[in-house]
């Protein structure tokens, strides 16, 4: 079986309310967990810790939008770092009780990381989707220390140091302000701390300052081409090259609604728009460049991919479109390995 090593999964919000139960032996609900990463050849990926918002895309009202595009949801209110801290700290334990139960490993290093997936263990990175948790730099440096090497300085609602892209459709990424004075600050210390940023969610300003003032290869960990489908939370060719020129890397986001051309949130069928996506990104990133990263448990999937167990159907499709052995390889998980070497420098 093709190891995968994946870009983002929300999966720890289930295992705060459920505890690692849900981990070790799945509920019939969701994207992820144990048994389904074992038999879908998931090896790893970056977990998410992500405040809930009082208007998320998974939320009735905001589904009922998303399924009859034009949309254009609000941006939702920042979220105070008070009203933060407790859910990031719940997660966070979540996924440290996760590491307790023997079965995966929370990884600092690309060599820890090879070493967990050579152990048979499942490897964790310990991932912010949104820096509300983060008051000040005493504070980064702390969540540092608790294992945190991936952050994104916003989920889609703005915080202290940027502002993310509201969910629309059709609508280009360029939506409001860039980074703040607080934000060049984060960004100067993640690159110090060797702390991977992650694009994902900032809009084309926030971007733009990101890509001027990052010293690190660029990721976007779950996002999709906005050539093929005019998502606010897609990459224009212009963003993709300017990763690409940096020696960065885009994960395929598998959510129906950013891989859709129509854009709706509904199950996407088959697999041919997602080698679409696939095929232009390797047209502007090169075979380096391209990675997954599914939003599992985060996000609608598509009907054949529902889930962690169903990867090898996505393997196998890209081997019927004639990718050879080699490019799944790297697609499916070395690039991400490679990248967080290049980023952390071990
Ligand atoms: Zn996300």
């Amino acid at each position: 079986m093709i190891p995968v090593f994946d870009g983002h999964n929300d999966f720890l919000q289930r295992a705060v309310a459920s505890g690692p139960a849900v981990w070790l032996n799945g509920d019939g609900t969701g994207h992820l967990d144990l048994p389904r990463a074992r038999a879908g050849g998931l090896v790893g990926g970056f977990f998410a810790i992500w405040i809930p918002a009082p208007m998320n895309p998974n939320d009735a009202a905001a589904v009922a939008l998303m399924e009859n595009p034009p949309y254009a949801m609000p941006l939702p209110e920042e979220i105070p770092f008070h009203a933060a801290l407790p859910h990031a700290f719940a997660q966070a334990t979540a996924l440290k009780a996760l590491e307790r139960t023997g079965t995966l490993d929370i990884v600092t290093s690309a060599r820890g990381l090879r070493e967990t997936v050579a152990a048979g263990r499942i490897a964790a990175i310990m991932h912010m989707e949104g820096a509300e948790a983060i008051p000040d730099m005493d504070a980064l440096h702390l969540w540092h220390a608790a294992g945190l090497r991936s952050l994104g300085p916003v989920w889609s609602r703005p915080t202290a140091y940027a502002e993310g892209v509201p969910f629309a459709f059709p609508s280009t990424p360029d939506t409001g302000a860039g980074l703040t004075d607080a934000g060049k600050t984060l960004v100067r210390e993640c690159n110090s701390l060797r702390i991977m940023l992650d694009l994902s969610h900032l809009n084309e300003a926030g971007f733009n300052d990101v890509a001027a003032l990052s010293d690190a290869p660029l990721v976007a960990s779950h996002s999709c081409v906005h050539a093929i489908s005019e998502s606010s939370r897609n990459l224009t060719d212009r963003q993709l090259q300017v990763i690409a020129d940096s020696g960065g890397l885009v994960g395929l986001n598998f959510a129906s609604s950013f891989l859709r051309p129509d854009g709706r949130r509904l199950p996407l069928e088959g697999f041919d728009t997602m080698l679409r996506h696939l095929d232009h990104l390797l047209a502007i990133m090169g075979e380096d460049g391209v990675a997954l990263g599914s939003d599992f448990d985060g996000a609608l999937m598509p009907r054949d991919l529902p889930d962690a167990a169903a990867l090898p159907a996505l393997i196998g499709a890209m081997q019927d479109h004639g990718y050879g052995e080699p490019l799944i390889r790297k697609i499916a998980s070395e690039n991400w390995i490679t990248l967080l070497e290049r980023t952390w420098g071990e």
